[in-house]
């Protein structure tokens, strides 16, 4: 069986993710530094498949690790998800993102090549489209006109690995364009475990819902929508770990740098999502309208055709699951993984 290195395997998609892989006999490494992430996701992650992983605490910015790592085991393809992904961060701390998600790609990749490791996922982000296009985007469209540093951050890595793949055939590679990632396993006993304020839609309203905060503010009200509100494709995060799934067994041992568009197909406004939760929970989200948030755009949704057709991959979750699985998640954990 294959031997899969998930780097950032202990965060949110990764920990579902590493779940999916051990459920279909992968041998499974994570290396993560849990700069955002708790071990307590992996622990649960083995008890739900009752298999296990191996996890390696340390950074992917350390070339030596990345060596010895290589050295030990013997990895077949590489899932990377890590790197730091808050977008208002990123505005604060520009060079602490290029260092995570730039340098520490490169860092990996130097060391795959020296391992001769070629077939790679790349989590990457509907965000590298920018606001030039209409949705639904598909693949072909341009990129190259990100509005924060970390979408810049994913540009430059698909750039460098476009051109990598051009020099070396011998690159297998997979970008995969998340839209918006929310839910959580069915059981409940993993999710997403946002730290502080919660910068994303979904945990803000599960926290609302439980009471951990008054109120959520719906960012714009006078959009060209439905309803005046943000439409986005959000995406069930046991979907998006398929994809990654799929990707693989696409990939490994082909040729070329591919990108795919991982969301639904359709969009939903925040007042769509806030009536949803309501009528599938069973629970009021408290809010009230505030201006639009810098660099927000309209309306996001993919065209996921390409996906479909090529990785012969189905989302099979529509938004209730994903709202009813938030707060299934939200409900039985209050505080993240940092309690019971
Ligand atoms: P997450 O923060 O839960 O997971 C990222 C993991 O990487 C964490 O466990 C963190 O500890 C680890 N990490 C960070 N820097 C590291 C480093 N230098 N060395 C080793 N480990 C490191 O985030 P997530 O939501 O699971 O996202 C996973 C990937 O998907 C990220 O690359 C993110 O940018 C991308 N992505 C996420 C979204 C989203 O909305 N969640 C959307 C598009 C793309
Ligand atoms: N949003 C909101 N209030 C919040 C967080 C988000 O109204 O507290 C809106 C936001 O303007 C966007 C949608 O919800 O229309 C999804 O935002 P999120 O940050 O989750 O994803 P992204 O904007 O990165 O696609």
């Amino acid at each position: 069986m294959l031997t899969i290195l998930v780097t950032g395997g202990a965060g949110y998609i990764g920990s579902h993710t590493c779940l999916q892989l051990l459920e279909k006999d992968y041998e499974v490494v994570v290396l993560d530094n849990l700069a955002n992430s708790t071990l307590e996701a992996l622990r649960r992650v083995q008890t739900l498949t009752n298999k296990s992983l191996t996890f390696i605490q340390g950074d992917i910015r350390n070339p030596q690790l990345l060596d010895q790592i290589f050295t030990q085991y013997s990895i077949d393809a590489v899932i990377h998800f890590a790197g730091l992904k808050a977008v208002g961060e990123s505005q604060l701390k520009p060079l602490e993102y290029f260092d995570n998600n730039i340098s520490g790609s490169i860092a990996l990749f130097n060391a795959m090549k020296k391992a001769n490791v070629f077939n790679l996922v790349f989590s990457s982000s509907a965000t590298v489209y920018g606001e030039l296009h209409e949705s639904p985007l598909n693949e072909m469209m341009c990129t190259g006109t990100t509005t924060n540093n970390y979408g810049y951050t994913k540009l430059i890595v698909e750039q460098l690995l476009e051109k990598l793949s051009q020099s070396d055939p011998r690159w297998s590679i997979a970008l995969l364009r998340y839209f918006n990632p929310v839910g959580a396993h069915p059981s409940g006993l993993i999710g997403e475990n946002p730290r502080g304020i919660p910068n994303n839609l979904m945990p803000y309203v599960t926290q609302v819902a439980i009471g951990a905060r008054e109120k959520l503010s719906i960012f714009g009200q006078d959009y060209e929508t439905i309803d005046g509100t943000g439409v986005r494709d959000y995406i069930h995060v046991m979907d998006l770990a398929n994809a990654h799934l799929c990707a693989l067994q696409n990939r490994i041992n082909r040729s070329g740098c591919r990108a795919w568009n991982i969301g639904t197909g359709s969009g939903a406004s925040v007042l769509q999502v806030i009536k949803t939760f309501k009528d599938v929970n069973g629970v009021d989200v408290k809010y009230e309208f505030a201006p639009r948030r810098d660099g927000d755009i309209a309306i996001c949704y993919a065209d996921n055709q390409r996906a479909i057709s090529e990785l012969g991959w189905i989302p099979q979750y529509g938004l209730e699951e994903m709202l009813r699985d938030s707060w299934n998640w939200q409900k039985q954990n209050p505080n993240g993984f940092n309690e019971g």
